[in-house]
């Protein structure tokens, strides 16, 4: 195929707004970082279209545009929701964003850029199904079928993340209350805060999931039977997933997918509750680490 497409991505955070060019093979040519303009929507704008100009100007032609937001685009309305930049939502930012550059832009959440980075030329390359979940702060995720974003009509695939934590035990229930007004949500057991409050609640110590990860590896017994019972959750939360959507892989990202030993064990445990007499399913760590979101911007517009 002759793609010379330059593919402009960029990530819209809280706090600050990166793109990065990548041309047909996935090479990086150029990267920015500013902050994001706080609570102010018409500068949150301006930015975006300046960073798409100063990027078209430095590459000598005009790049396809991608927007990674931690929030999603409502089919039926249009408008941004559930963006943590909370001036963004409710507004027409896809609309809006394409009169201000004069061309066509494509807007995903991060977690759906996190699979699609990954499944394009990172741990899922070849993949069929990928199935790519954040554990970091939260616990997000996307699906990709075939090079494509899963975009439902309510724009929340892979978004299993506040589904309750499967087949809990008995100290496991009502579980913790959780920011989106129920208990015992996946997110409140398997990111970074909720192995820190298992942590605390089983030993009575405060440490931060690196440090419990840190002092599993070289034989603390308390933090290594932390990290098991985080791995036997999120065994049973994968199971869930593979049970409904039997993707090919699972990418793994945000902080809690450094630690090394979750891709030996889990898979060594989700037999347990996977409906199938075998599991091939393959669970990776990111290729691209903290890079996966604007790469995923990016690759909105179609890899090679
Ligand atoms: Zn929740």
């Amino acid at each position: 195929m002759n793609d010379k497409r330059l593919r402009l991505g960029i990530d819209l955070g809280g706090t600050k707004i990166e793109i990065i060019a990548l041309d047909p093979q996935g090479r990086e040519l150029l990267r920015r970082r500013i902050p994001t303009p706080h609570g102010d929507y018409r500068g949150t704008l301006a930015a975006l279209a300046g960073l798409v100009r100063a990027a078209d100007r430095q590459l000598g032609r005009a790049g396809t545009v991608g927007i990674g937001t931690p929030g999603s685009i409502s089919r039926a309305t249009g408008l941004l929701r559930g963006c943590n930049s909370v001036c963004l939502n409710g507004q027409p930012f896809k609309r809006d964003l394409e009169a201000e550059l004069g061309r066509e832009v494509r807007v995903t959440n991060d977690a759906n850029c996190f699979a699609l980075s990954e499944a394009t030329d990172g741990a899922g390359e070849g993949a069929g199904v990928v199935f790519g979940a954040i554990l970091g702060t939260g616990v997000g995720a996307g699906i990709v079928v075939q090079g494509c974003v899963l975009d439902g009509p309510n724009g929340i695939a892979g978004e299993w993340g506040h589904n309750p934590l499967p087949w809990p035990a008995d100290g496991e229930r009502p579980g913790h209350a959780c920011f989106c007004g129920r208990s015992g949500c996946i997110e409140t057991w398997l990111s970074g805060p909720g192995i820190e409050r298992d942590h605390l609640a089983a030993t009575g110590e405060s440490a931060s999931a690196k440090d419990i990860a840190a002092r599993a590896a070289i034989g603390n017994a308390n933090c290594a039977a932390t990290l098991a019972r985080y791995e036997e959750r999120l065994a049973r939360a994968i199971a869930h997933v593979v049970n409904v959507l039997d993707p090919d892989v699972i990418v793994l990202g945000g902080g809690m997918s450094n630690i090394e030993r979750l891709y030996a064990n889990v898979p060594k445990l989700w037999g347990a509750w996977v409906f199938s007499d075998r599991v091939d399913t393959r669970l990776l760590r990111n290729a691209h680490g903290d890079s996966s979101g604007v790469r995923g911007a990016a690759w909105l517009w179609g890899a090679q």
